[in-house]
């Protein structure tokens, strides 16, 4: 039976999911805020990594290599449905340390994680090198770095490419894309939900909510959780420089056009997502520490953009036990979690298993009696 969705959020998360339930010949339609929206999405790394998600939360690691598995199979399909090259590349990657403590630290709690289950134990392969044996993923590595850990499983592309792809997929298969319609109350119905906007209202049997640090306001219209604060990210680009085969660091990745994208910060200043000197020099030190050919690279662009973070920064997937055939979707990796969120997580939502099928991501983790039992 063909079933209506209403997406509050035309982001990455809210794409992905919207994809999977068109697939499936649902009918969906797309609310999404303004050009002056926060957008995640648009200001992101572009990495789909899997080493260290998951740390305390095993489930999360889980999710994050079925994701990286699926990865493959869901660019191919989006680029051959587009025509869009996703310039998704999974040649593995490396976190670098920069002391003896750090790589300490990491190795602890990548066993730590290999530890928490069996399925953790066979799959997450990870391996601690130090800077020489590094230099063959990293040609040009400096001296002031220590080492790393590699891991086949993660990769990297081009996040503005994956948004566009998902967008003319969406709408090549009917998607009814609402741009402007910036949702200020959500209201359960007989049969249903409706949305009011700044250009009308909308309807439909089922609502998902993907409006990222929008769904704190509305989450709990619906008795959803609304767990989700800004973090802020800088992030820093170099001109075009010569192609090396690389692999990419959460640091700092060579991306397909050649430039250098560098920045993993995270700051807590609520939602000013402005650019700050002592920041961008921070990062362009550390860049050079890593690479010391950049020394001379000019940079040609720099923006801030804030992380959608939960309390504990795992994912947030729930059903509204008051509305039913309601969702709330919240990620901090919504690139690395494409895959799973276009896939299994759409499927999920269709046949209304998530509070069963991904009970552990929950909001109900954050509430006072969960944190305090
Ligand atoms: C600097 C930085 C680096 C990152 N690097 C990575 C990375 O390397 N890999 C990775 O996996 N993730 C990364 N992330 C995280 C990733 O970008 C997010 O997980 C993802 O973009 C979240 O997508 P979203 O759709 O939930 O939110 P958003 O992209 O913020 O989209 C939310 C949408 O909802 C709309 N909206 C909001 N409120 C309303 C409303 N009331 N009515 C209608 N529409 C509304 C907005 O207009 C927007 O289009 C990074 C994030 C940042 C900031």
């Amino acid at each position: 039976m063909q079933q209506d969705f209403l997406i509050i959020g035309g982001g990455v998360v809210g794409m992905a999911v919207a994809y999977g339930l068109l697939r499936a010949g649902c009918r969906v339609t797309v609310l999404d805020g303004s050009d002056d929206s926060l957008r995640a999405s648009r200001g992101n790394a572009g990495l789909t990594w899997v080493q260290g998600k998951g740390a305390g939360m095993p489930a999360y690691a889980e999710l994050s290599f079925e994701a990286s598995l699926a990865w493959p199979d869901f660019a191919a399909e989006l680029e051959e449905r587009t025509g869009l090259d996703l310039e998704y590349e999974h040649r593995g990657g490396v976190d670098l340390c920069f002391n003896q403590e750090e790589a300490e630290a990491r190795q602890r709690e990548y066993s730590a994680i290999q530890s928490t289950s069996p399925y953790l134990a066979r799959q997450f392969r990870w391996q601690y090198l130090d800077r020489t044996s590094l230099a063959s993923y990293l040609p040009g590595l400096g001296e002031g770095v220590h080492g790393g850990t590699w891991s086949p499983h993660d990769g990297h592309c081009n996040p503005l490419y994956l948004l566009r792809a998902l967008f003319s997929a969406n709408l090549g298969l009917g998607l009814d894309y609402r741009p402007g319609c910036e949702v200020h109350l959500l209201t359960p119905l007989m049969n249903g939900f409706r949305a009011a906007t700044t250009h009308g209202t909308y309807e439909a049997e089922r609502l998902i909510l993907a409006a990222g640090l929008g769904s704190a306001a509305l989450a709990p219209m619906l008795g959803l959780s609304g767990a989700v604060r800004p973090v802020r990210g800088q992030v820093l680009v170099t001109e075009r420089l010569q192609k090396i085969a690389q692999l990419p660091t959460p640091q700092i990745r060579q991306t397909a056009s050649g430039a250098y994208l560098i920045g993993d910060i995270q700051e807590e200043v609520g939602f000013d997502r402005g650019v700050t000197l002592p920041i961008m020099q921070q990062l362009a030190d550390r860049a050079v520490r890593i690479f010391p050919f950049l020394a001379h690279a000019r940079l040609v662009r720099s923006w801030g953009a804030l992380r959608v973070m939960t309390p504990d920064g795992h994912p947030l997937y729930e059903a509204s036990r008051q509305y039913p055939g309601a969702y709330g979707l919240s990620s901090h990796s919504g690139i690395s979690l494409a895959a799973f969120h276009a896939g299994r997580l759409a499927e999920s939502i269709l046949q209304d298993s998530l509070n069963h099928e991904y009970a552990k991501f929950s909001g109900a983790r954050f509430s006072r009696s969960a944190l305090n039992p």
